[in-house]
């Protein structure tokens, strides 16, 4: 489903990505651990052409994103372009990124009719699946200042899924979360790795990361260092800048 090969990515001099290659199946969850300042983010923002790339490819479902292949030389493609295939790949971020202005149900339904062109009533059909999916049916028409930081990141969850994505991106999902609200996100993660979503989540929770990855990337400085089944990577890391990290955090 996701194939990255050879990502290079600079910001200035600093090469913040070093030849990274990452394949995760249809239906995996791949969990991204790694220091602050390890390129999570940056990987991430690559996956769905926020950021572009130095050098390497990012392909979703065989296509790829960002870029056209042309004479064996890759092109970028107009913004328009950028957008249908971003339309494909779902992006939930640290701190939620909400429209404050509309409601619950106007900020799920704002991208199906934007991008997709859905009807107003086959998206609010739609978006009301979704919200009650995150266990927020009596919110729809609440604004988001009036919910919990948790409440709200399952709003964000919901926007994602609304537009069905082959691919659904999480960015530390409950790193601006009071403690007693990182749970109800959790759970909300875990269902939908059982409902087979393909999904990359960077997250500093490596025993959410031990529960849900099929697949766990340790990233320091740039590289993926190790990655493999949790079993390996957490339980039984081969390398030693792996067993530091895990020493560190845990
Ligand atoms: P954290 O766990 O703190 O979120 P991260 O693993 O997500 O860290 P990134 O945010 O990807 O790390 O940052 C990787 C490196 O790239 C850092 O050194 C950061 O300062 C640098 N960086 C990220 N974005 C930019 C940018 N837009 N311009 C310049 N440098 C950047
Ligand atoms: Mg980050």
């Amino acid at each position: 489903m996701l194939r990255i090969t050879g990502l290079r990515k600079k910001f200035g001099a600093a090469e913040v990505l070093r030849g990274v290659d990452l394949a995760v199946g249809r239906g995996q969850v791949a969990c991204l651990i790694g220091p602050s300042g390890s390129g999570k983010s940056t990987l991430l923002r690559c996956v769905n052409h926020l950021d572009k790339l130095d050098a390497g490819r990012v392909e979703v479902d065989g296509a790829l994103v960002g870029y056209r292949e042309s004479g064996g030389r890759l092109r970028e493609l107009g913004d328009r372009a950028v957008a249908r295939r971003r339309a494909e790949i779902g992006m939930v971020f640290q701190d939620f990124n909400l429209f404050e202005h509309m409601t619950v149900l106007r900020n799920v339904i704002e991208a199906p009719v934007g991008v997709r062109r859905l009807s107003k009533q086959d998206a609010t059909a739609r978006a009301r699946e979704v919200i009650a999916r995150v266990g927020l049916a009596d919110k729809e028409d609440a604004y988001p200042r009036q919910l919990s930081g948790g409440q709200q990141q399952r709003i964000a969850i919901a926007r994602a899924l609304a537009m069905d994505p082959k691919l659904l991106l999480l960015d530390e999902p409950t790193s601006a979360l009071d403690p007693e609200l990182v749970g109800e996100v959790l759970a909300v993660v875990r269902d939908l790795a059982q409902a087979g979503q393909t999904m990359v989540v960077a997250t500093h929770e490596i025993g959410f990361a031990r529960e849900v990855a099929d697949t766990v990337v340790f990233l320091d400085g740039g590289e993926i260092v190790e990655s493999g089944p949790p079993s390996g990577v957490l339980d039984a890391p081969r390398r030693a800048r792996t067993r530091e990290f895990l020493e560190r955090v845990l």
